[in-house]
């Protein structure tokens, strides 16, 4: 069964990987709501042996990378996995556009003199060749949020580390159906399965995937010493949501094309940042390394941060919420959230969803022209 498995393209996987195989077992694993098993078959404690129902998510989502996947309480429990696999002292180079719970976990540690943090473009590949020769733990995040920057992870992987160094990309965005960090060279692959490995805004859960055994057992060792375990019915939702991660993904990145063309032309939006655009300043990478280009749009209104929260607060069959990668489009000014000022003050972060792509359309425009006449 298991050769079986690997001869399997991605969206057969994600629908026959982690199933029972005994006779008589149920098809879908349950959500086993379990502390403690009964000793003798080397499982006998959930924080420390895992669970049939985290097992089962992490069985897809390593498998989808060819490698092994620990599951977590959340994307941060993961990510926070990884960071503390750092010696004291280390050093620690992150995107200059990044999700913003990475940033501050960086500056945390920074502050307690765990390590000391870089910042480089996200499209600077001569820096993060540079950086890799002396980095402890390089970070890199692509697509990037909210920017949508692609980094040149080929390039990147390929360049010659400090030994023990770790390269971690945050495939979030694109999920390990449009890219697979692992086949670059990255040691880590990190997902916040809250977003689109979920897909339904209903969970918070996270994966980390890696080829290399000792790390695999070092993400687990974390997991059990933190306690940052996924819950039984997070994973079993997300589980049941990544059964359908390749229809949702297919359907949601080619509306995001069509949206993305639409407001490009769109006479009150100044600027579309959307990878599959040929003006999108990282297309041409975005070509080399990404299979779709993803469901998230990002773009500026002419009438700047007071028009877009109009925009927002307009918006029918759109929802005005955060996060992003469930079947239900989402809309958000990035810059009016605490830390991200930064960011271009009219900027809307848009995810979207599987709904028809002009009822969205009619949707964005009705509200973006109803809140230039107010
Ligand atoms: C949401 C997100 C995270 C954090 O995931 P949680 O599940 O919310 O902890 C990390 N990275 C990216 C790119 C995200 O979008």
């Amino acid at each position: 069964m298991e050769d079986l498995l690997s001869t399997l393209k991605p969206e057969s996987w994600l629908v026959s990987a982690g199933r029972p195989l005994d006779p008589g077992a149920p098809l879908n694993v349950p959500p086993v709501p379990a502390s403690n098993f009964i000793i003798g078959a080397g499982r006998e404690y959930a924080r420390d042996d895992g669970t049939p129902t985290w097992e089962a998510l992490e069985s897809i989502v390593g498998g989808l990378e060819s490698g092994r996947a620990v599951a977590f309480a959340s994307g941060m429990a993961a990510i926070a996995a990884v960071f503390d696999q750092l010696q004291a002292g280390s050093v620690v180079v992150l995107p200059d556009d990044c999700y913003q719970g990475v940033v501050g976990l960086a500056a945390a540690g920074a502050a307690r003199g765990r390590w000391s943090v870089q910042r480089l473009a996200v499209d600077d590949t001569a820096g993060w060749v540079r950086a890799c020769a002396a980095a402890d733990l390089i970070w890199l995040e692509s697509p990037s949020n909210p920017l949508l920057t692609v980094a040149d992870l080929g390039a990147i992987c390929e360049a010659p580390r400090k030994p023990g160094a770790i390269v971690a990309v945050d495939n979030t965005f694109a999920t390990p159906l449009n890219q697979r960090p692992l086949d670059f060279g990255a040691t880590v692959s990190l997902q916040s399965a809250t977003k689109l490995i979920g897909g339904h805004s209903d969970l918070l859960a996270g994966v980390a995937t890696t080829r290399d055994d000792a790390l695999w057992r070092a993400l687990k060792k974390s997991r059990e010493l933190t306690g940052a375990i996924p819950g039984a019915l997070e994973a079993f939702l997300a589980v049941r949501g990544a059964r359908t991660l390749a229809l949702r993904l297919e359907r949601a990145q080619q509306t995001a094309m069509i949206l993305a063309q639409r407001l490009e032309r769109h006479p009150l939006v100044t600027c579309v940042r959307y990878p599959g655009l040929p003006s999108h300043p990282t297309h041409a990478i975005a070509r080399r390394m990404l299979k779709g280009f993803g469901t998230i749009i990002s773009f500026d209104l002419l009438g700047g941060a007071a028009l877009a929260d109009v925009v927002c607060r307009n918006v029918r069959l759109i929802r005005h919420a955060t996060s992003l990668g469930g079947v239900e489009s989402t809309i958000e000014r990035r810059a009016a959230i605490p830390g991200q000022e930064h960011l271009p003050p009219s900027l809307l972060r848009l995810s979207v969803g599987i709904e028809d792509a002009d009822d969205l359309w009619a949707d964005l425009d009705a509200a973006i022209r109803s809140a230039s006449a107010e």
